[in-house]
């Protein structure tokens, strides 16, 4: 089949033939019909970190069953399915208290060293499977655990982003922060992770969506997606504008870029009570000064997210369904649609601020 590797640390994408081993116990052959470009994808392939080469990446598929393993019974061929990169065992304390994004063993849905690999080059060589997915591909074998059914009616590309960029922006909010009805929150940049927290946000039924960029044509997207009110923070001071539309501050302020001057803008940005959520990572390199005794007499918190502490097997069929009911702006996420062999210039076109998403819907080319 034909797969989009990584063959050396900042080499880039390359498409080649490889081998894929058949499904074997509770694995799920997909044909794949769209794959999300995440940005972690190029901080992973550039930077060496996560995975040795040779590595096929790609971790938001979306496709069709085409194939179990003989313990495999949760699908059937035929099946729309979205494949996440969340790894959970189902059997740990963790998965059993409903923390399946904070599994114990998320090793689980991957092959034992003893068993063949999932992914061969054609000479024979092992390629490693970036999280349990191998998304770039036009085939995807995985684990029954790390896959969701989805309605048939919802389009491959937009499906495939509900994998990861959905689950954690949405995720934040509605699972990680649980922001009730009437709450106020804030979103701090307007990128497709940042657009799915204001979607998350318009379905918790917050009073007040604000979203805060530096990008004109980013935040006008936002109201789109269900903003009620946007800033832009090259034009004017954030904290102040905040406080002019929120006087007592807001209850929760999500912030998707990971900047020290944006954390500590987000945290003036707080009410008495409020949370601050981190979500961006910016380049994994972010420190900030905290100062205990005025968090503690304003009794703010702060929380870092992962996965928007997702349960992939209620989440993304959620999703789904809000976005086929027009509850979700899903669609208007995906701004270009591309073939394999364009990755590189596909994650290149992502710092165009007029580019939400990028997927991959052609296999052929
Ligand atoms: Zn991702
Ligand atoms: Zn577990």
């Amino acid at each position: 089949m034909k797969a989009s590797v990584v063959s050396s640390v900042g080499g880039g994408f390359d498409v080649q033939d490889i081998e894929l081993d058949k499904p074997m116990g509770c694995e799920v052959l997909i044909d794949v019909k769209a794959s999300g470009l995440c940005h972690s994808d190029l901080t992973l392939a550039r930077a060496g970190i996560g995975y040795a080469p040779p590595v096929v990446l790609g971790h938001e598929v979306a496709g069709v069953v085409i194939a179990l393993g003989e313990e495999a019974s949760e699908f059937n061929p035929g099946d729309h399915v979205v494949a996440s990169l969340i790894q959970f065992c189902g059997r740990c304390v963790q998965c059993l208290s409903g923390h399946t994004h904070a599994c114990l063993q998320p090793e689980a849905t991957l092959r034992e060293d003893t068993e063949p690999a999932r992914l061969r080059s054609s000479g024979g060589r092992v390629i490693n499977q970036g999280f349990g997915l191998g998304g770039f591909a036009a085939q995807v074998l995985a684990h029954e655990n790390q896959i969701a059914r989805v309605p048939k009616a919802l389009p491959f590309a937009q499906a495939a982003l509900l994998g990861c960029g959905v689950l954690t922006g949405a995720g934040a909010v509605l699972n990680t922060a649980g922001v009730r009805h009437g709450e106020t929150v804030i979103i701090i940049g307007a990128g497709g992770v940042g657009l799915s927290g204001i979607g998350g946000a318009q379905l918790a039924g917050a009073s007040r969506i604000i979203a805060i960029d530096v990008a004109d044509g980013k935040l006008e997207r936002a109201r789109r997606f269900g903003a009620t009110d946007v800033i832009n923070s090259r034009e004017r001071d954030p904290v102040q504008a905040v406080r002019a539309l929120l006087p007592g501050g807001a209850d929760y302020v999500f912030d998707f870029v990971g900047v020290r001057a944006v954390i500590e803008q987000g945290l003036q940005m707080l009410a008495k009570g409020g949370g601050l959520y981190l979500v961006g990572i910016g380049d994994g390199a972010t420190s900030v000064e905290l100062h205990a005794l005025s968090l503690q007499l304003n009794q703010n918190r702060i929380e870092t997210v992962y996965m928007g502490s997702s349960n992939l097997k209620r989440d993304i069929p959620f999703y789904a369904e809000m976005a086929l009911a027009g509850r979700f702006n899903l669609a208007e996420l995906v701004s270009r649609e591309i073939a394999l062999s364009q990755i590189n210039d596909g994650f290149e076109s992502l710092k165009d601020g007029a580019i939400a998403r990028v997927v991959i819907t052609d296999f052929v080319n």
